[in-house]
């Protein structure tokens, strides 16, 4: 059997090339460490760590995060499988041994008889006689096979910074404050004329926010990733910092809205959010990219009218990346639609974080054994966390084509991305949120266990 060529050793790659060679297919994994080294890695070990040693959550009930690790146990997930048996103390969350993981990943798959392990960068694109790739090469893609994907999948789709705009769920908005309207009523392709959520901000609102956007702290590039600001995506507070009436001539402008809750009182200025995936049930803040640390976003973003009780499913960030327009450019199954021989798997496709990039690489893996194997392939319900994380990377995502950076953006995993629960959770007030990630959970790993069920193939080997 010909083997499935899998570019990048890192978190997505590595359990990609498990998952592989689990189904009985034989896989070639390509790393270029340490030939070859990034501005992050620091060893020549399979899924390293490039920074923190945390798979955040544990807590399959309470936590998105924690739900996809179950998940990717249920699975037969190697990465999981050494991180359990590398874990340090660290609370409720999934802590590492960071050296005796790598080595772990490292040991299963050199010693697994069906991989091979070449120590080579692939500097274009992969020979033409690989008819079955998998592309997990990070957020350090090395320039030559970036600048080779770039050709076949034009110049705009694949971008080398991300420019993260927070994203909120639309059910923690307080609409007694905030209303629907877009500017001018404009319907545009595909619009009500009421797509954008408004919070309002009066004068001194407003001077308050900007000041606080000035003094917030904010967090230091890496010497590596330069300063990869343009005109068009500059960080919220850079546009504070250049005049105190800036934000109000550009995302924060009042003009062509009314507040229905005041039809009278005209806004100084209005923050605006927009719809982001298709379900509806999360909006991102429009040109709120931001170098601002987190704890400042949560409480600068909080002192925005309407958004006092804000759940953020992401926070913003600017960092030095590389991922595809993929709801543009990949098939359901991860597929290049232009090239379908080639699949990505990880940070690359859009999704952010090791656990989720591991995750990613187990659905490429799957896919690719089960294609090798003439088996037809069956998605995971959306409803999984696997699933829902798929979604947002190869359709669930609302493009926006307006100035600035481009809509989509590198996403974690959260509860916003998965279909509302049929029957509403009924309880009120803070029981409510916890009883609807509980409930979103159990389904979850009860539809989990029906895709096991009714297609064998996706059962842990
Ligand atoms: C500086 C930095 C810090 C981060 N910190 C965190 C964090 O604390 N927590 C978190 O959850 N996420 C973090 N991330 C985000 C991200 O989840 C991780 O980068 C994660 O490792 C991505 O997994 P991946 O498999 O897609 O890429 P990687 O794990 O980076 O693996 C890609 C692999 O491909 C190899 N490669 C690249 N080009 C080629 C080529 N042409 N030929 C052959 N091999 C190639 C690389 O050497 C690398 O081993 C961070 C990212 C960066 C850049």
């Amino acid at each position: 059997m010909k083997p499935v060529h899998v570019i990048g050793g890192g978190l997505a790659g590595s359990e990609a090339a498990w998952q592989i060679a689990s189904r009985g297919v034989p896989v070639l994994l390509h790393e270029m460490r340490p030939v070859r080294m990034t501005d992050a890695h620091k060893t020549e070990s399979l899924a390293e760590l490039v920074c923190s040693n945390s798979f955040r959550s544990d807590d399959r009930e309470n936590n998105a995060v924690g739900l996809l690790h179950e998940e990717m146990r249920r699975l037969g997930s190697l990465v999981m499988r050494c991180g359990d048996r590398n874990q340090v103390p660290a609370g409720g969350a999934l802590a590492v041994d960071r050296d005796g993981f790598a080595a772990a990943v490292t040991h299963a798959l050199e010693s697994h008889p069906l991989a091979e392990i070449r120590r080579e960068e692939i500097g274009g694109l992969p020979s033409e006689d690989w008819d079955s790739v998998i592309i997990a090469t990070g957020p350090l893609t090395s320039p030559a096979l970036a600048r080779a994907i770039q050709a076949i999948t034009g110049e705009e789709a694949l971008a080398f910074f991300d420019a993260i705009a927070p994203i909120v769920h639309r059910d923690s908005i307080d609409l007694a404050t905030a209303w629907f309207q877009s500017r001018y009523d404009k319907r545009g392709p595909g619009g009500t004329g009421a797509d954008y959520i408004n919070c309002p901000l009066g004068r001194d609102e407003y001077e308050a926010f900007v000041d606080a956007l000035i003094a917030g702290e904010k967090v230091a590039f890496h010497d590596w990733e330069a300063t990869p600001y343009f005109e068009g995506c500059l960080p919220v507070e850079v546009m504070a910092e250049r005049g105190r009436e800036t934000l109000r001539h550009g995302p924060l402008k009042p003009f062509g809205l009314t507040d229905p809750h005041a039809p009278q009182r005209k806004p100084y200025a209005v923050v605006q959010l927009r719809q982001d995936n298709r379900l509806g049930t999360l909006f991102n803040m429009v040109g709120f990219q931001t170098k601002l640390k987190h704890g400042e976003q949560l409480r600068i973003f909080r002192s925005i009218p309407g958004l006092q009780n804000a759940e953020f499913a992401r926070l913003g960030g600017v960092h030095r990346n590389t991922f595809l327009n993929s709801p543009k450019l990949l098939d359901a199954t991860l597929r290049l639609n232009a090239m379908p021989r080639l699949r990505f798997a990880g940070q690359i496709t859009g999704c952010e974080g090791y656990v989720e990039s591991a995750a990613i690489g187990l659905l490429a893996g799957r896919f690719a054994a089960g294609e090798r194997l003439g088996e037809p392939i069956v998605l995971p319900p959306p409803t999984t966390a696997h699933g829902a994380l798929l979604n947002h990377i190869t359709g669930g995502h609302v493009d926006a084509i307006e100035a600035g950076p481009r809509s989509f953006q590198p996403m974690n995993v959260n509860f916003g991305l998965f279909p509302p629960l049929a029957e509403g959770i009924r309880r009120a007030g803070a029981a409510r949120t916890p009883a609807k990630k509980q409930a979103l959970s159990a389904r979850a790993l009860g539809d989990l266990e029906h895709w096991i069920g009714s297609h064998p193939a996706a059962a842990a080997e």
